[in-house]
């Protein structure tokens, strides 16, 4: 339910971002199952995956110049001169059923997306991530509330 809650939502993702530039980040590569959908939902965009160590397939390994190694909390905030461009579009999965572990890594996560993000940008997240500016939007009838989560930042 939460893999399909999150496909749901970056589908709607895509739609919502069609006319805004800038690359797509993938926070947790993990097998690549999210990578892979987020290639095929923007097959103009660079996509780029962000985590400390491979266990994907190498069917799905990104090109090394997208696959940014090593601890997401270092590797994130100073991430923009290889991204190129600010991000449209966030997907966070880097929690777990521990939800004190995941409030802790919202607190530094916060800032690292907005060092990243352009004006707008959309997030996708597994759990809430507490940034300065932003906006829940609206959850299509089929995601239950709370088990993901679509925010656009800014006011
Ligand atoms: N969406 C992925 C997929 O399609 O398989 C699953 C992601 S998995 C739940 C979380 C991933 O985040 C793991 O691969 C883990 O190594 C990575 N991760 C968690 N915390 C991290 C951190 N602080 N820095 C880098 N990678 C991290």
């Amino acid at each position: 339910r939460r893999m399909t809650a999150q496909r749901v939502l970056l589908d709607q993702a895509a739609e919502l971002i069609r006319d805004v530039d800038g690359p797509i980040i993938d926070l947790g590569l993990g097998n690549g199952r999210t990578f892979d959908h987020l290639c095929a939902l923007f097959p103009d965009r660079a996509v780029f995956a962000f985590d400390n160590f491979i266990q994907s397939a190498l069917t799905v390994l990104p090109p090394a110049e997208r696959m940014v190694m090593g601890d997401i909390r270092e590797t994130l905030p100073f991430a923009l001169p290889r991204l190129g461009a600010r991000a449209a579009l966030i997907h966070n999965d880097l929690g777990s059923a521990d939800a004190v572990g995941n409030a802790a890594t919202a607190a530094w996560l916060a800032p690292a997306i907005e060092a990243v993000a352009r004006d707008a940008a959309l997030v996708v997240t597994s759990f809430l991530i507490p940034f300065t500016k932003s906006m829940a939007l609206p959850l299509p009838d089929s995601v239950k509330p709370g088990r993901y989560h679509l925010i656009r930042l800014g006011n």
